[in-house]
């Protein structure tokens, strides 16, 4: 069977202001040790660019490739993510909600999340001068699904010429919010001239696999590094013991031919 890559999905890399936002907070001293774990376990973790390239020509990614992704854009990527990456050599993305650039996380904060400053130009210029591809998650951090053509087209075409804007280089990746996404924006993301769509789908990607819907894993703020250790393997969003334990139990469901084999489990995150 050929390698499988895991592309994890990170938001915040900060304490926790709160209960609402604990998930999508990864605290700084955890992230550290993800990395360490990656390092020290041999971890080949490339640029999405690679994995993409490679799966387009439907060439294998080395044994334990992986691929870190950040979505929002909020300042601690630069903060932050940026020195642990620097001290470690990792690639990285960051998903860029091009509207609020310098701004607050208005789209959270409606919604009773604690404000978080967004990057600001100068930090997405330097990110990309330290090697971090910038990617787009739209304008205005909104779903996809079930907009009309002009909508899609502006929150997808607009979102990359403001980046390129500020880059001076092309944007050729995207993620979508929420997850959010049917048959018209995918296409719309494709005709927007991106070559790649990473979706909040769980799961571990194989080699010449949808470039347009790139299974991510989560990584959130509780995780333990036993967790994290298992979510590079499996590639599922939730990993608590007692999900361990039913995963094994249907998996040996499956073989014995008692249960139908099916896609990892789908859940949306922001
Ligand atoms: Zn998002």
């Amino acid at each position: 069977m050929s390698p499988r890559c895991v592309i994890l999905m990170y938001h915040v890399i900060g304490m926790p202001r709160g209960a609402a936002e604990s998930r999508l907070c990864c605290p700084p001293e955890n992230f550290v040790r993800q990395m360490e774990c990656l390092s020290r376990d041999g971890w080949n973790v490339i640029p999405l660019s690679e994995y993409v390239l490679a799966s387009a020509r439907n060439r294998p990614v080395p044994e334990r490739s992986a691929v870190i992704t950040f979505d929002d854009g909020t300042a601690c990527t630069h903060e932050q993510a940026l020195p642990v990456l620097k001290r470690f050599g990792f690639p990285a993305t960051v998903f860029v909600v091009s509207g609020l650039i310098g701004g607050r996380n208005e789209w959270m904060t409606r919604l009773g999340h604690p404000e978080r400053r967004m990057l600001t130009a100068g930090q997405l210029r330097e990110l990309d001068r330290e090697g971090v591809t910038i990617g787009s998650h739209t304008v205005n951090h909104v779903r996809l699904a079930g907009l009309d053509g002009a909508r899609l087209g502006a929150e997808l075409v607009e979102s990359r010429q403001q980046l390129e804007d500020i880059l001076g280089k092309p944007v050729l990746h995207f993620a979508f919010p929420y997850g959010s996404r049917d048959a018209s924006a995918t296409r719309a993301v494709r005709e927007a001239g991106y070559e790649s769509a990473c979706t909040t789908r769980a799961g571990l990607n194989r080699p010449g696999a949808d470039p347009f819907a790139l299974h991510r894993t989560e990584i959130m703020g509780g995780d333990s590094l036993v967790q994290f250790k298992f979510k590079l393997r499996i590639g599922s969003h939730d990993m608590p013991p007692w999900s361990l334990a039913r995963a094994a139990a249907r998996r040996w469901l499956v073989r014995a031919g008692v249960l139908a084999a099916r896609d990892p489990s789908a859940r949306t995150a922001n």
